[in-house]
């Protein structure tokens, strides 16, 4: 065995013992040698032992700092279907918590993205794996994860499937479930082998502007830490963050590609202790630096639906630049990096960590209890699982979902408050639709809208399905009547 194998096999254990001390060693040692003999032999297209691969996928979940049970099943989570080994064999060694996770990955590999007719069955399939046991998911997205990089060794045509396996569905549900990292880093990998000139193009502006900015980036942070404690507002960190590669490529698509235009480039990210101390920051830096209009965004005390909190806002620097922050609490920060997968983080002190969950993930887990009651069931189960929620997509393919009976409106709303502000008109499938038509799972929703258009109208009360629109038009609509009356003076 070469000893490159042994190496990372402590870098694993390593990883583990940080984050989870009194976890069974043993146990993990037990499945490394497990791992170790059924793939015996056996390479990857790339040319290594296969090994590394279910190696490389425990040790992503391990610095996800995920709980033993995960990590041993991602170190076991090839062994049904490439080797002579059994799920049986599994279960004997593991018991059937590890060896059921193992069986959700094996099923899961049959989801393979083959265009857009088979994009909802390919939905649905993950979103049923999700709802049986959600671990399933965090094992098949580092294993996708890994198998990303080293995507080289494959043909041309079946790097081309993989990566938009990972762009048409990992990402979204990665998005959905609040796992900014893991989703950032799962499109960063497909983008490259998607779009490769645009990937270098972008590589090396991001290369060049980094650089350009880095010593004025950390200019603003020490003048900012610095106004800080002249208030007297303890904070924990203060840092730089760039922005996501694939997202970033998306927003400047939307602006010419112009890097000048797009703020949250680089942001600066303020980390505090509590909520109250969030809301001072803010304060303090509105008070030294001015604020653009319509960019501050108080997602803690309306988070998004997937969870995230926290404020932004983007100012002027004393000498004019613009900049993105950031204010978050420690516990925010950490449900931003993992999301759901917080759920099954354990912190130093190994034990278990109680995360506030979001609505979405107690829908699931309802649905979840009522599947286990019922295992036969599941077998026959169709998209009815769903029957009180809408999955629509974006031209560009992104997955909304949205409350049964949701219109054109609904959809415009939760993609983002000026589209449905501005919102003239609708393209469904193609097709022109009014705006009160309720959508039906799989459209594709194309919102035209009119960029002088300032004020929603208020008929739309009366048929939109979601409180995020019907707040969203009252609150511009209050504003016109204050514009309104404020003019008449
Ligand atoms: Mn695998």
């Amino acid at each position: 065995m070469p000893e490159d194998i042994n190496k990372k096999f402590k870098t694993l254990q390593k990883t583990v013992k940080q984050y989870h001390p009194k976890a069974d060693f043993d146990l993990l040692k037990l499945a490394f040698d497990f791992a170790l003999e059924a793939h015996k032999g056996s390479k990857r297209m790339s040319g290594e032992d296969y090994v590394y691969h279910p190696l490389a996928t425990a040790q992503t979940l391990a610095e996800m700092k995920m709980s033993l049970p995960i990590v041993i099943a991602g170190l076991l989570h090839d062994v049904p279907e490439d080797t002579n080994f059994t799920l049986d064999d599994i279960k004997k060694n593991f018991g059937n918590d590890i060896a059921s996770l193992v069986n959700g990955v094996t099923k899961l590999g049959t989801i393979k993205y083959r265009g857009i007719e088979r994009y909802i069955e390919n939905l649905r399939k993950m979103f049923l794996a999700i709802a049986k046991d959600l671990r399933v998911i965090l094992i098949k997205f580092a294993d996708r994860l890994h198998n990303l990089k080293t995507l080289y060794a494959l043909p041309r045509n079946k790097q081309i499937r993989i990566a938009s396996e990972v762009l048409e569905i990992y990402a979204p549900i990665a998005n959905r479930l609040g796992m900014y990292e893991m989703k950032g880093q799962l499109e960063a990998e497909a983008f490259k082998y998607l779009y490769p000139k645009e990937y270098n193009w972008l590589k090396q502006l991001i290369e060049e502007q980094s650089k350009r900015k880095e010593k004025y980036l950390n200019k603003v942070i020490a003048f900012l830490k610095k106004q800080l404690q002249e208030e007297n507002v303890d904070f924990i960190e203060v840092k730089g963050r760039i922005k996501q590669l694939y997202s970033l490529y998306k927003k400047l698509l939307r602006h010419d590609k112009d890097i000048n235009r797009v703020y949250d480039f680089i942001a600066i990210r303020i980390i505090v202790k509590d909520i109250a101390d969030c809301y001072s920051v803010l304060g303090i830096i509105h008070k030294i630096m001015k604020p653009l209009k319509g960019r501050i965004k108080d997602y803690i005390s309306q988070p998004k639906p997937n969870g995230y909190s926290s404020l932004h806002t983007t100012v002027f620097t004393p000498d004019g630049e613009i900049i993105e922050v950031q204010i978050r609490t420690e516990e925010m920060e950490e449900e931003a990096e993992y999301g759901i997968a917080a759920h099954w983080y354990y912190d130093e002190k190994g034990s278990f960590k109680k995360h506030r969950q979001t609505k979405w993930i107690d829908e699931l887990t309802e649905w979840q209890k009522e599947l286990s009651a019922n295992q036969k069931f599941l077998e026959k189960l169709k998209i009815d699982v769903f029957q009180d929620r809408i999955f629509v997509f974006t031209p560009n393919g992104d997955v909304i979902d949205l409350p049964a009976g949701a219109t054109p409106v609904d959809f415009a709303y939760s993609v983002h408050t000026d589209v449905g502000n501005q919102c003239v008109g609708v393209l469904i499938n193609n097709q022109i639709a009014t705006l009160d038509k309720k959508l039906k799972s799989g459209d594709v929703v194309q919102v035209l809208t009119d960029k002088n258009r300032k004020f929603p109208n208020a008929d739309w009360l009366k048929f939109v399905k979601t409180s995020i629109a019907k707040n969203k038009i009252k609150s511009s609509l209050s504003k016109r009547t204050l514009i309104d009356k404020f003019l008449k003076k």
